[in-house]
């Protein structure tokens, strides 16, 4: 019997789109291995595949879970998030221009003022968070790309997706959004007007602290998606067997993960909003955030599991605190069950816009109680 149509993403997620393993009825994939497919007697291929580079069948069934509960036509899995995202950018020409904020996830911005730049392409920093700044930006005629983050790392501002698109479709550019801090489950990009959507699925889509991945959703399999598909196949930044039979076991409790984060994230901002030892809690279910409007209406049942601290007195104190905490990891990287503090400073370079003070904290699915008291004890003996 054919299954419902309206099925909720929660149900679709857990159970992987309902795909069951022709061969065995496994509920479970198998991890294709082989490199290379035979051809029939007549010289065809064998359901389109030839090699595993442009095609690799592990990767179909997560690509379609993703492209589902982001409200794609397509998605296409890459080696890392940062693989992804370069795709987006070489699938421009030199001489494109390109938008971006100035406070994103530094891994990207670097490669952009970089590598981005050598190749030829012109790129403006804004506060993407200021749509005035945005609309500045944006050059009708040049402007080919404008890619926003948000919630953005490290202050967790909030870009107005709907308006973004609309300024820049008016200046007939395409927009991109990172949603790997909010994830489907809270944002859904495409909806909003959004062209593509860009994963680091090392962080919340994989949830485990155990792959490198990343992943584009596209709102249409036009002319630019299939150049994007051309660069991943000729320059092989494909993810791996295991890493996407592993992604898609991760995808299956994406929403109860980041609906558990978030909630504990949501705890620990309130409860540390007014601490005498920090000068400002900074969390978009804050109502002191400045994107907290635009966040209460773009983000559902939720801010994400992602806060940052600015402890007062500066950069010794922050070291200070995230040296003292017990239970809390000190380490990079976000979206996995165990929490994580990092000072963002240190990890990025000298160019970096972050404030010295600020810790940055990956919520994970401990007990809330457990991790506001670590805290606590960590700030008493500042
Ligand atoms: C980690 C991260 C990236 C880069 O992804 P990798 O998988 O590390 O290459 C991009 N954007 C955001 C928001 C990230 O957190």
């Amino acid at each position: 019997m054919a299954k419902p149509s309206n099925l909720r993403p929660e149900t679709l997620a857990a159970q992987a789109l309902g795909w069951i393993e022709p061969a065995t009825r496994g509920v479970v994939p198998p991890i294709h291995l082989a490199t290379t497919f035979e051809r029939n007697e007549d010289y065809e291929l064998t359901d389109g595949r030839s090699y595993i580079r442009p095609h690799n069948p592990t990767l179909e069934q997560p690509e379609a879970l993703l492209a589902t509960l982001e409200g794609g036509a397509a998605a296409a899995l890459f080696a890392s998030g940062n693989a992804a995202a370069v795709a987006v950018f070489q699938a421009l020409a030199p001489g494109d221009h390109v938008v971006a904020p100035a406070v994103m996830y530094w891994g990207l911005r670097h490669w952009l003022v970089t590598e981005g730049r050598r190749w030829g392409l012109r790129v403006s920093l804004v506060d993407a968070t200021d749509p005035k700044a945005l609309a500045a930006a944006i050059e009708p005629g040049f402007t080919r790309l404008v890619w926003v983050e948000t919630p953005a790392n490290p202050d967790w501002g909030i870009t107005d997706i709907a308006a973004a698109a609309e300024l820049a479709h008016k200046a007939g550019a395409r927009l991109a959004v990172d949603n790997t801090v909010a994830t489907p489950v809270l944002t859904r990009p495409l909806a909003l007007g959004a062209d593509l959507v860009m994963h680091s699925a090392t962080k919340y889509l994989n949830g485990h602290s155990d792959v490198l991945g990343g992943a584009l959703v596209t709102a249409a399999t036009d002319a630019s998606w299939a150049r994007i598909l051309e660069i991943r196949a000729t320059a092989g930044a494909m993810l791996g067997s295991f890493e996407a039979w592993l992604l898609l076991r991760g995808m299956r409790t994406l929403f109860l993960r980041v609906r558990a984060a978030s909630a504990s994230a949501d705890r620990i901002a309130r409860h540390f909003a007014a601490h005498p030892r920090l000068e400002r809690v900074l969390y978009p279910g804050l109502p002191d955030h400045p994107g907290h409007g635009v966040a209460r209406r773009q983000m559902a049942e939720g801010f994400g599991g992602m806060l940052s601290l600015r402890v007062k007195s500066g950069a010794p104190a922050a070291l200070k605190l995230a040296s003292r905490v017990q239970l809390w990891a000190r380490a990079t990287s976000l979206g996995g069950p165990e929490s994580l503090i990092e000072h963002r400073r240190s990890v990025e370079s000298a160019d970096s816009p972050v404030s010295p003070d600020l810790l940055r904290l990956s919520v994970g699915l401990e007990d809330a109680g457990d991790l506001i008291a670590d805290l606590e004890q960590a700030l008493a003996g500042l």
